[in-house]
């Protein structure tokens, strides 16, 4: 039909848009124009050949813009799709011709959104009107009616032809059986999979169609259950048979009857759903999960030993890659000077131990065709499927027959660092298999790489650790060392002082004591650095008022500041809590260190040592300590550097002032460990202004209350009163030292017995009942640690007095009793209480509670000052003997 009428006349109506020739309006009376709203419809003047379209034509054809409805009948013609379209032309003919009194056809149109509609076309030529001929309709939107089956039913051709289309192009593989299993159908996704055709596979054994032959039995099991029953079944089944990219097929089957007219089971319709590749899929997440993991666990086997580490990683690997068989094989790296193999454990169980570790590494060098030592070949991942050259099963001793592997490398740069081997799999190993490999190998060199670092890195640290241990027990033990002559010395010019001398030698002897006191300050500096610098030092925390303190730390200095014409003040500014919380005995050490340098290095002028002092949040006060003089000063470039330990600005050749160059070293880790700050401001030739700052807690009303009590007591025990004679054994090594301690024991008034050793103070006391031991620490033999430990635990009956200790006992030419008993008759007990003096040259903090906490009572540091012998040997008396005798009355 073509469109070769034209409308000529009024204007159409306002919904009536589209229109072509020259006809503004509808040519039907007003009365019978169709207007019907949203629904399409249309007027075709058949003598002036032109189409006038209802709006609603625009969103029943998806058109965008009104203008989009363009007139004529070829507008809708060329919308209507294939076949339709020659029907709709043959019912317009007959209708124009008169043949057809009605337009009544459904037609499939194309939109212009490219989607397909139903439409129902339905109109007749309108009773002539002004003497035209008018052919009028709508056009119905039918889709959703042309889906309802009600409209559309099946057709029984057709539903076969779509039944057969289903069947030819589903995924599913579809087979239709009879009794014995032969296949009466298969669907074409079932020839891809079994690469038979039905005429084909039913002529074939179940071995020449790729199935194991007892498997096959599985599956006539179930079609027989299906003929019997007439019950579908639906089950999982793996077969050996192969996929292209899978050794075995897993699938989820369904097995279903067809029926005769007799309802008897004529054949049996198997569907099986492959999930072999989705079965892999998933393997592969859990192996990625699994590899994940295993790099995870090695990342936190820091602590375990390195060869547990490789023999986890060699198992790891066969686990990965499902294989029955690997090995590890270390090469010669950076890293690892030896070469190893670590095998896995099923090697273990194949092999005694010995019998695997005497499996020369080297031979291994050729292992499955991975020539590693073939110099500059890049040594590559390397897959093979077949058994390898007879030759390597002699490795194995003819245990094992290496039937397939897959081997890596993990690289060190362009060198391979470690092969990885995995082999005898069931089935083929994959690519997937090699690249899971290749990843685990290579992260887990990378952990192993930095476990070997972080070792390497800890082994440094240890050993610098262990050397500067080394240097902090050598400066111990020289200051030990140096100790004993001068406490030996000191002790002679104590003595020297005492006797009569001349005005002149009385100078000199207490020049040459002062010079030995200097000595000796040196030397503990030393210690104490020593012990700062490993951290081994703690603070003794108690309450003590901060402006007492440094009234009384600077005490000491104002002789020394008088004789140089130097003022030395204290300025106490801002608010002073009754005491703070803190060290004491570390302060006083700052202060000692800082005024003594400032008296040492200040010629003229002055010295000022200011303590301000503040709150600072709730219980809290900030000190800050400055001390400051007008002495020489210390260049720019040396002030960061004077708080490093023996550095001194003076060279040594030059030096006019004493000193070890420890003291600012040791005020800098004091203000550390408290949590402070040191500064420095200096200029030379003006003076020097050192700043400490502070934090420490302000003590309570209730530690205060505490401390005092203590203080007052303390001062009480110290008050000197009388003590009587007492008869003293004494233990000491060094000769001198022992000598003063007679001497000076002498002087006031005791009787000493002396012995040079543990064993020998032991063998005296079993002779004669002493009063008290006064015993040196560290002698050799036996020290008074070991001494202390004998008597506290009873432990003594093997020590039998060996004349000499007969002779020292006699020549003290005791009291009572005046015979010294032979052998063992007669030997007494050694009374588990004896007081025990110690004496020692270790004078560091610390170290007297050390003793005491071995059972020893008192403590005397070298060198001994007979003010203090004197003073702890009456409050020993008072303490100990005192009370016995009071309670045998
Ligand atoms: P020492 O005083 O025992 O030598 P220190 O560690 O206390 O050791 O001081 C290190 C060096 O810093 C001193 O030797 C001296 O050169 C310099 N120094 C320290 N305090 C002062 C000061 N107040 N004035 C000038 N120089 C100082």
């Amino acid at each position: 039909m073509t469109n070769n009428a034209t409308l000529k006349g009024n204007r159409p109506p306002d919904d009536m848009l589209g229109f072509s020739g020259s006809l503004p309006t509808s040519v039907l009376p007003a009365d019978r124009v169709m207007s019907l709203g949203s629904i399409c419809t249309w007027e075709w003047d058949l003598d002036a050949g032109a189409v006038l379209y209802s709006g609603a034509w625009g969103p029943l054809l998806a058109l965008t813009a009104e203008g989009d409805i363009k007139g004529g009948l070829d507008f809708l013609l060329s919308r209507v799709s294939g076949d339709d379209l020659e029907i709709l032309e043959t019912a317009l003919a007959k209708i124009i011709s008169g043949e057809w009194g009605e337009l009544d056809i459904p037609v499939l149109i194309k939109r212009h959104d490219n989607t397909c509609t139903w439409i129902l076309l339905r109109g007749k030529i309108a009773p002539e009107c002004s003497g035209r001929r008018i052919f009028a309709g709508i056009g119905l939107n039918i889709s959703r009616l042309r889906l309802s089956n009600r409209f559309c039913p099946p057709h029984a051709d057709d539903a076969q032809s779509t039944y057969q289309s289903m069947l030819d192009n589903s995924p599913v593989h579809i087979v239709r059986f009879d009794r014995h299993m032969f296949p009466l159908y298969m669907n074409p996704a079932m020839y891809e999979f079994s690469r038979y055709s039905p005429e084909q596979m039913g002529g074939l054994t179940a071995e020449e169609a790729g199935y194991d032959p007892g498997e096959l039995g599985y599956l006539q099991e179930k079609i027989n259950e299906v003929f019997d029953t007439g019950k579908i079944m639906k089950f999982r089944w793996t077969t050996s048979r192969p996929r292209m990219d899978a050794p075995k097929t897993t699938g989820d089957y369904c097995l279903w009857p067809e029926f005769d007219a007799d309802g008897k089971v004529k054949t049996v319709i198997c569907q099986f759903y492959d999930l072999t590749r989705q079965i892999a899929q998933e393997e592969n997440t859990r192996f990625n999960e699994m590899r994940f993991s295993s790099l995870h666990q090695l990342t936190h086997m820091d602590d375990v030993p390195e060869d547990d580490v490789m023999f986890f990683v060699a198992e790891k690997i066969a686990e990965l890659t499902k294989s029955a068989f690997s090995h590890l094989h270390i090469l010669p790296s950076a890293l690892q000077s030896a070469e190893r193999i670590i095998w896995s454990s099923s090697h273990r169980a194949l092999f005694a131990p010995e019998e695997l570790n005497s499996f020369d590494p080297s031979v291994m060098r050729g292992e499955f065709g991975m020539d590693v030592a073939g110099g500059g070949e890049p040594v590559m991942t390397c897959v093979q499927n077949h058994p390898v050259d007879p030759a390597t099963q002699r490795y194995f001793k003819d245990r094992l027959f290496v039937s397939r592997f897959a081997c890596v490398p993990a690289m060190e740069g362009n060198q391979a660092a470690l092969i990885a081997a995995v082999y005898n799999k069931d089935f083929e190993y994959s690519e997937a298999d090699a690249r899971q490999l290749e990843l685990f190998i290579t992260g887990a060199w990378h952990i192993i790489r930095r476990r070997h670092y972080v070792s390497a890195l800890k082994n440094a640290v240890d050993e610098v650790q262990l050397a500067s241990e080394a240097k902090n027990r050598f400066l111990a033990s020289v200051s030990h060392e140096l100790r004993t002559p001068l406490n030996g010395m000191l002790s002679m010019l104590q003595l020297l002082e005492f006797s009569n001398l001349t005005p002149k030698q009385a100078e000199y002897a207490k020049r040459a004591n002062n010079t030995g006191k200097t000595l000796m300050r040196i030397i503990s500096d030393i210690i104490d650095y020593s012990r700062m610098e490993s951290g081994r030092f703690d603070l003794d925390m108690a309450p003590f008022d901060i402006a007492e303190c440094l009234r009384g730390s600077l005490k000491i200095f104002y002789a020394d500041a008088s004789r140089k014409k130097l003022a030395l003040r204290l300025s106490l500014k801002g608010e002073f809590p009754e005491m703070i919380v803190g060290d004491e005995a570390r302060i006083r050490q700052i202060v000692f260190n800082l005024v003594g340098n400032a008296l040492k290095f200040t010629d003229s002028g002055e010295i000022e040592v200011i303590c301000k002092a503040k709150a600072q949040g709730p219980g809290m006060s900030a000190i800050e300590l400055t001390v400051r003089d007008t002495g020489i000063g210390i260049p720019e470039e040396m002030q960061r550097k004077v708080f490093d330990a023996f550095t001194q600005v003076d060279p040594l050749a030059t030096r006019k002032h004493q000193g070890s160059g420890l003291g600012l070293g040791i005020v800098r880790q004091l203000l550390q460990r408290m949590g402070g700050a040191v500064s420095l401001k200096s200029k030379i030739n003006k003076g020097t202004t050192i700043t400490c700052s502070l934090v420490f807690p302000i003590a309570t009303q209730e530690e205060i209350d505490a401390r005092r009590l203590a203080l007052s007591v303390s001062k009480a025990e110290k008050t000197p009163f009388a003590c009587p004679p007492m008869i003293i054994l004494v233990a000491e090594d060094d000769q001198v030292s022992r000598m003063a301690m007679k001497l000076f024991l002498e002087k006031l008034g005791h009787t000493a017995v002396c012995v040079s050793n543990g064993r020998e103070a032991l063998e005296a006391l079993r002779l004669y009942r002493f009063d008290c031991l006064i015993t040196d620490v560290l002698m050799p033999e036996m020290d008074g640690i070991d001494i202390t430990m004998h008597i506290r635990n009873r432990d003594f009956q093997r020590f039998r007095p060996s004349p000499e200790t007969i002779m020292a006992v006699k020549e003290g030419d005791l009291p009572e009793p005046k015979d010294i008993p032979a052998g063992d008759k007669g030997l007494l007990d050694i009374d588990a209480g004896l007081p025990i003096v110690a004496v020692s040259a270790h004078a560091m903090k610390g170290d007297r509670e050390r003793f005491l906490e071995h059972g020893m009572d008192y403590y005397l540091s070298k060198p001994v000052q007979i003010e203090c012998l004197r003073g702890t040997l009456a409050q020993l008396h008072k303490e100990r003997l005192l009370p016995k005798a009071t309670n045998k009355l």
